[in-house]
């Protein structure tokens, strides 16, 4: 606040990387208005006009995925191999598109009294994304591809920490053969957003951040009656029962908590073992964290890195050191240097601590016992928030039977709590509304317009 340009940092080494100035109103009110003047004729362009378009994106993308996966590493420390996933996700996002968007935005017949009657997709016009650092690229293309295809345009205000991919990501639009405004990034702060939200040119905002962020950007948009997309924090239970195949899933369980060193919404951040199994979970799952290659993250066999910044690492450092004072074990881990939070894992756990109520962003891995599958189902609703739950079990039917217990969005059997293209990804309660991607996300930002031709 107060400052008037952006400074990105490598968290880590603390090695400042670039300064950015902060736009102008005036040079936003101008981009304000391009966006306009682009959609009149972006809404006119047929769908294969469109998506023909994310044939050289994906070929940009995929060409410069070296030199951008390094970026997203140096801008929030994420381990390279993590990074270059990221971008072949994005890959695959682009082709889902392409492959189904025409098919999702096809006018729908339905039959009535009238000569004629349907539903048309029509595009909203300028939709403005608020956007986390965490997957700096996953998260601005699962938004801005579909929106894009609907024939909308975007305004990208992206988390200030990944300013560099920002710019990077509007480059490759335009490099790709998009009009020029229909797809900017803006470089402002929190109080302009707030501007730019009751701005007739926007239409609609959607937020992937924080529950905090959520509530200011829903209030914002509601005290103007726009419409949000929210896709906030989560605090998922991974549910292991006696009968879980261990061999099998422990490392998609260390995975389901430990990608992206522990930054991930919908990552594993309560751990519910069913008594019999426990000591063994404990133990090999203590192994398996314990071999984390914690290490540079630009090195092609580092799996750990350090968190996005000093301050995360300090918040998830008090949550543990609240959590202890409250009767939490440490088991494993739980120092900290700077940025760096060193995989943690926690017993000891009762429902009171901050460790079970508030999400924790970070490699911390807090493991209850529970005596069955109904306790289990219990304590996994009890949270704020709603993103997804998943259970390893080898009993998958009777798994299965619980989906309606399941308050969150998702319910994932043998498998961790993940995004995927072709399905659609949100939350309920504090986790946000709304949702991303399949045929779902693509019509989110459209008016589903009732045409009656009598
Ligand atoms: P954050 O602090 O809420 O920031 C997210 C974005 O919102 C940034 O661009 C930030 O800008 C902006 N922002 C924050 N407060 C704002 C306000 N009052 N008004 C307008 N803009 C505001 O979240 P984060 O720390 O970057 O990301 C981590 C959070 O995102 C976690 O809670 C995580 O679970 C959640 N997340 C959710 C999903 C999902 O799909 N549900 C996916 C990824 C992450 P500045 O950078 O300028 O502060």
């Amino acid at each position: 606040k107060g400052s008037k340009t952006i400074e990105t940092i490598n968290p880590c080494n603390g090695e400042s990387l670039k300064t950015y100035p902060y736009q102008t109103d005036s040079e936003i009110n101008d981009k304000l208005k391009l966006a306009d003047t682009i959609f009149a004729d972006w809404k006119t362009k047929s769908i294969n006009e469109r998506t023909e378009l994310l044939d050289s994106l994906y070929n940009n993308l995929s060409h410069s995925k070296e030199k951008l996966s390094e970026l997203i590493t140096l801008e929030m420390g994420k381990p390279i191999t993590e990074s270059k996933a990221e971008i072949d996700k994005c890959l695959l996002l682009i082709q889902f598109y392409k492959k189904n968007a025409e098919q999702f935005l096809a006018d729908v017949l339905i039959e009535t009294e009238a000569h004629e009657s349907y539903i048309s997709y029509d595009p909203l016009g300028c939709i403005l994304a608020v956007m986390p650092w965490n997957y700096p690229f996953w998260q601005v293309f699962r938004f801005a591809i579909p929106t894009l295809t609907a024939g909308n345009v975007a305004l990208l205000k992206h988390a200030s920490n990944v300013t560099g991919c920002a710019l990077a990501i509007e480059e490759l639009f335009l490099d790709s053969g998009f009009p020029k405004g229909a797809f900017q990034t803006l470089l402002t702060n929190h109080d302009t957003i707030e501007k730019i939200i009751g701005n007739t040119i926007v239409k609609a905002v959607t937020l992937t951040g924080s529950e905090k962020a959520g509530k200011s950007i829903a209030a914002t948009a509601g005290k103007h009656l726009k419409k949000t997309l929210l896709e906030l924090g989560g605090n998922n239970a991974c549910i292991i029962l006696k009968d879980a195949d261990l061999d099998k899933y422990l490392d998609t369980i260390v995975k389901a908590r430990m990608q992206n060193s522990g930054q991930s919404c919908i990552a594993a951040k309560r751990f519910l073992v069913e008594e019999t199994i426990y000591d063994e979970f404990l133990e090999k799952f203590t192994e398996k964290i314990k071999a984390l290659n914690y290490n540079n993250p630009l090195d092609d066999k580092t799996n750990m890195s350090c968190l996005a910044r000093p301050d995360l690492a300090e918040t998830l450092e008090q949550q543990v050191s609240k959590s202890i004072d409250k009767g939490a074990k440490v088991h494993y881990g739980n120092t900290r240097d700077k940025a760096y939070y060193q995989p943690t894992i926690l017993t000891n756990i009762s429902e009171d601590m901050d460790v079970f109520k508030e999400e924790t962003f970070g490699p911390l891995a807090p493991i209850m016992k529970v005596k069955n599958l109904d306790e289990a189902i219990k304590l996994a609703s009890k949270s704020s928030f709603g993103l997804g739950t998943m259970i390893f079990t080898e009993d998958y039917k009777t798994a299965s039977k619980k989906v309606l217990d399941i308050e969150d969005g998702a319910y994932f059997i043998n498998e961790l709590v993940k995004s995927d293209p072709r399905l659609p990804f949100g939350g309920t309660k504090a986790s946000g509304y709304g949702r991303e991607l399949s045929k779902e996300g693509i019509l989110e930002f459209v008016n589903k317009k009732t045409v009656f031709i009598n």
